[in-house]
């Protein structure tokens, strides 16, 4: 008889085969979340944040016509001497929304104000600081100037015709900004998505209850709620599940009625009360990944209706990265926008991190930058999958690909900024 158990595959393993990696896990979601089909149209200001649905096209070029650029004088270059001093007539003014009238001959010029149309006759502003008032009351200009000279022109901004957002483009305050320069006052945007999420474990106590031996607050609804939040989504609570199946269908399947997506933490293990995997059995179809990565290995991916399920672990430093690396490129493509990969940084350890090779870990790190502005980190102490004061302390992700076997004080390192909200 052997005097050793052999173990399956389990969390502690480093390496398992049939883990797959992140990047698959990201095709994998890519090839299977559909965006939400319905869209709305909105004053462009509650556009903020949402999905463009139709390509804008400019109406009209921005600017519309030519104007001044400086506070100055509007001139004809070719009646300015070809050397020395030229002395014009000021024959009017122009301002912003109040154009100069006349037109503008040979020898004279025209006092122009930044945005004024440019003057009939002129094809020039020289800015004011370069001309000076003669004390025959003539405007005196050097010959040093050129045709279009502190001229905006019509359309240097956008063309007529252009394409200026494209379809699935999250929209940005400048976003809004130009959708307003070309009188655009309302938008086709994607519906936001609907999520739902809850917790799963006989052991959590909402806060605000006193805690019994062997209970513990349920943390991951709140760090949840707070990454929701600031996404442009729905967010439905649906609370704390118990471990048995009967609960768990009866949640998930009012969930699907619900949402677009539906989160879940813990319960998702090989463990007696680990109902997720039954349960999605029984009212939908499942993939239970187990992902290359450190925290976080299992995650259960489904569709229950026409929702998507994503099961995530029950550590909440596993829920915070799973979250961040799937749930979130996932909740892009539900949204109608192109899914994006988080911008990785470079910086160099400040201090040697233990790593066995095999899996892509996401240690949490402090960032800043040294006195020659580049990246330097430090990790934020204990690195345990429970211990959420790691994720607190951290302003970013330190990720160890796969192959990598540990790291040294003065090692370069790829770090992922937080930003919950992309
Ligand atoms: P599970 O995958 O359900 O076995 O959970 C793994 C670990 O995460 C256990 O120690 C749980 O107590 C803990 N855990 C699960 N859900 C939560 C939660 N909502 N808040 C805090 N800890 C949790
Ligand atoms: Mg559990």
């Amino acid at each position: 008889m052997n005097d050793k158990i052999s173990s399956e595959p389990n969390c502690a393993d480093p390496t398992d085969p049939a883990s797959i990696s992140v990047a698959e896990a990201l095709e994998r979601i890519e090839q299977r979340v559909l965006p939400v089909h319905a869209c709305e149209r909105l004053p462009i200001r509650e556009c903020l944040g949402r999905v463009n649905n139709e390509a804008v096209k400019s109406p009209h070029s921005v600017p519309p016509l030519p104007n001044s650029a400086m506070d100055g004088f509007a001139v004809a270059i070719d009646s300015l001497q070809k050397d020395g001093i030229t002395e014009l007539d000021e024959v009017g003014a122009a301002y912003a929304g109040n154009p100069f009238a006349g037109s503008c001959a040979s020898g004279q010029c025209v006092r122009i104000m930044t945005g004024a149309l440019i003057p009939e006759g002129t094809d020039a502003v020289i800015m004011q600081e370069q001309a000076e008032i003669g004390d025959n009351g003539k405007i005196r200009v050097d010959a040093d100037h050129r045709v279009g000279e502190n001229i905006r022109q019509a359309g240097e901004d956008v063309k007529q015709n252009e394409m200026v957002i494209e379809a699935g483009v999250r929209l940005s305050p400048a976003d809004l900004g130009v959708l307003a320069s070309l009188g655009i006052g309302q938008l086709q945007v994607k519906r936001k998505p609907v999520v739902a999420f809850f917790s799963t474990g006989d052991e959590l106590v909402p806060v605000g209850e006193p805690l019994e031996p062997g209970k513990i607050y349920d943390s991951n609804r709140y760090s949840l709620h707070g990454m929701l939040s600031r996404l442009s989504v729905d967010i439905i609570d649906l609370g704390v599940v118990r471990d048995d199946l009967d609960s768990m269908c009866e949640v998930l399947t009012r969930a699907s009625a619900q949402a677009d997506l539906i989160i879940s933490t813990g319960g998702v293990s090989v463990g007696e009360a680990d109902f997720i995997k039954p349960a999605l059995t029984e009212l939908g179809t499942t993939e239970f990944w187990k992902i290359a990565i450190k925290p976080g290995r299992p995650l259960t991916f489904g569709q229950i209706g026409a929702s998507v399920f994503m099961g995530l672990p029950g550590n909440p430093v596993a829920v915070m990265v799973t979250f961040s690396q799937f749930v979130l490129p996932a909740i892009e493509v539900l949204s109608g926008a192109r899914m994006r990969r988080p911008s990785l940084f470079r910086a160099q350890a400040m201090e040697a991190m233990r790593k066995i090779p095999g899996r892509t870990e996401f240690q949490r790190g402090i960032a800043s930058l040294d006195e020659n502005n580049r990246w330097q980190v430090v990790k934020t102490g204990k690195q345990g999958s429970g211990i959420l004061t790691s994720m607190s302390r951290a302003n970013c992700f330190i990720v160890l690909p796969d192959d990598n076997a540990g790291v040294e004080a003065g090692d370069e390192v790829s770090i992922q900024l937080f930003d919950w909200s992309h």
